[in-house]
């Protein structure tokens, strides 16, 4: 079975080597702090760049063979999503990302599937992009935050985006970016990151499945990053809801449980036990998870790994189905001869 990786981020090269001296990238700066640590400058707001946002594609390959990962489906850094910036700024990045990784998935088409990232404040602009991600530069799908700005993607704007989605086969993989539903009651002790990521992922899954695009949209195909956050934790407590409550009930015929399994999970929950549980709620036939991930913590997720080999292994248990992969679009076939190769970038 192939190691598939569904959330394996990428920090564009055009963006590093148009601030290399100094310059911007569409308006985006960069600068280092005191310690030396790189920063991104957007819109006059300063963010640390996560680590090894400096990956070549030969370090990244470099790194998914000594950790035994075959492929790579790649989405844009979500710091990178500019739905705060004017529409044109937004779309020339997007544009210039989005090239990027499709060039990528070109030279190393068994090794790298890709996704891109759209200017979702305009949605003319973002279907347009989307098109062009599909139809013309080969991507598999984008990636997309829980809210624009604030407004969730049930909202009658959106719509138009859910059917072309719908309708392109595109994969829509949900990942946080910036401010959590956390942010606005404290920023302290990283609770924004650590909570609100799940927070924010559950009313993603609430709100699609509850304002009816998963009824108009049957064949939409979102992944939602993250074991999608506390979604199955609190699924009885929507499914109580919609029991009681008749505006629960406005828009779906069946209760919300009975849409988990339209979505797509990855694995990144840190514990054996929440994979376990994962698993089981989603259904033992419906495993439709990832191999491990660099993710955010690409370190920590590489020592789990290899703790996993060297105690015997489970990983084949989150590794993406051949059946899902097909469903998925992701046609990245299995590189001839996997490297022995163990030192790191
Ligand atoms: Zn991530």
């Amino acid at each position: 079975m192939r190691s598939i990786d569904v959330h394996a981020h990428l920090t564009p090269q055009c963006f590093w080597q148009a601030t290399e001296k100094g310059g911007d990238w569409h308006t985006l700066k960069r600068e280092k702090d005191e310690r030396g640590q790189e920063l991104a400058v957007i819109a006059g707001k300063r963010q640390a760049l996560p680590p090894r946002a400096k990956w070549t594609p030969e370090e990244r390959l470099a790194d998914m063979d000594s950790l035994g990962v075959d492929v790579h489906v790649v989405s844009p850094y979500v710091g990178f999503y500019n739905y705060q910036l004017d529409t044109k700024v937004a779309t020339a990045t997007a544009r210039a990302t989005n090239d990027e990784i499709s060039s990528m998935t070109r030279t190393w088409p068994k090794r790298f599937a890709g996704l891109g990232t759209l200017p979702m404040q305009d949605v003319k602009a973002a279907i347009t992009e989307l098109e062009r991600c599909m139809t013309q530069i080969g991507l598999k799908g984008v990636e997309i935050n829980d809210h624009v700005n604030g407004r969730t993607l049930d909202e009658p704007e959106f719509r138009p985006f859910w059917k072309a989605a719908d309708q392109l086969g595109a994969l829509v993989f949900f990942h946080q970016g910036g401010e959590t539903l956390v942010s606005p009651r404290t920023k302290r002790y990283h609770l924004p990151n650590t909570v609100g990521n799940l927070v924010d992922r559950a009313v993603t899954f609430a709100t699609l499945v509850s304002g009816g695009v998963m009824d108009e949209c049957p064949n939409l195909k979102i992944v939602l990053g993250h074991g999608g956050g506390y979604t199955c934790y609190g699924i009885g407590r929507m499914d109580r809801g919609w029991q009681v409550r008749s505006e629960a009930r406005a828009n779906i015929q069946q209760p919300p449980s009975t849409y988990l399994r339209r979505f797509y999970y990855d694995c990144i929950v840190y514990t054996e036990s929440a994979l376990r549980f994962l698993s089981a709620r989603i259904g033992p036939t419906t495993w439709r998870s990832t191999g491990p991930s660099p993710g955010s913590s690409p370190w920590r997720a590489s020592h789990s790994r290899r703790k996993k080999r060297s105690s015997g292994g489970t990983w084949s248990d989150c590794s993406t189905s051949e059946p899902a992969t097909q469903e998925l679009g992701i046609t990245a076939s299995r590189p001839p001869k996997r490297s022995s190769r163990t030192t790191r970038p």
